[in-house]
């Protein structure tokens, strides 16, 4: 699984629809300070499912809809789409079928975020477990913010294992786990509500 191209919709500095190719071998991005080069990595992360808008530099995730410029109205939505190579058949299960994958989010002003993989209606936590099992992510160590080396050697250990699993390749089982662990309080809860009722009647 490699992601091929990059293709950005009215998403922060990228109003007109910009394609970045992700060719084999080392992309390298270059340009003067501001010109969006953070943007790009962002919108990776986005397009991956991340929901922190402090992980966007914003306030709230509206924040990544181009907010206009002195000649160009703000746009009403914001669309990333990423392209991956699937040739070598590496995809999870349930989007494998195919020599190519798009997944496609889309944001849009008072309506909220909506995704798409392979032409399909999906959940963000598809798309997050579809990375998270792919050992990827909008979380994924690979992908270094300025400013991230140095939190990482001030990082307290249990932020550091997570790099670790992700290595492993067992983000995606991890997630899985607090999910059954939620399930199973959620179990618990209802179950000593049924013993008061039953105490109640007998
Ligand atoms: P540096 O080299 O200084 O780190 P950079 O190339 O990484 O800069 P970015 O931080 O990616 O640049 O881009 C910042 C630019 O994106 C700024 O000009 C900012 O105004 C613009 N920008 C951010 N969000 C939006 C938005 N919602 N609408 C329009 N422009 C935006």
């Amino acid at each position: 699984m490699r992601f091929s191209r990059l293709r950005l919709t009215g998403f922060k500095s990228f109003v007109d629809p910009t394609d970045l190719i992700i060719a084999d071998g080392l992309t390298g991005v270059v340009g003067p300070n501001g010109c969006g080069k953070s943007n790009l990595l962002e919108a990776l992360r986005w397009v991956m499912g991340e929901n922190r808008p402090t992980a966007m530099r914003g306030g709230g995730m509206e924040d990544v809809i181009f907010a206009g410029a002195s000649s160009r109205p703000a746009r009403n939505f914001a669309e990333v789409a990423l392209h991956i190579d699937n040739s070598e058949r590496l995809a999870p299960t349930g989007f494998n079928d195919t020599d190519a994958l798009e997944i496609v989010r889309r944001i849009t002003r008072d309506v909220g975020s909506a995704y798409k993989a392979a032409g399909k209606d999906v959940r963000a936590r598809d798309v997050q477990m579809l990375f998270a099992d792919a050992s990827t992510g909008a979380h994924s160590p690979a992908l270094v913010r300025q400013g991230q080396i140095a939190e990482l050697i001030n990082a307290k250990p249990k932020s550091r294992r997570r790099i670790l699993e992700e290595a492993a390749g067992i983000s995606g089982l991890y997630q899985r786990r607090h999910e059954a662990e939620l399930k199973l309080k959620a179990a618990e809860s209802n179950l000593s509500r049924v013993d008061d009722v039953i105490e109640q009647l007998a």
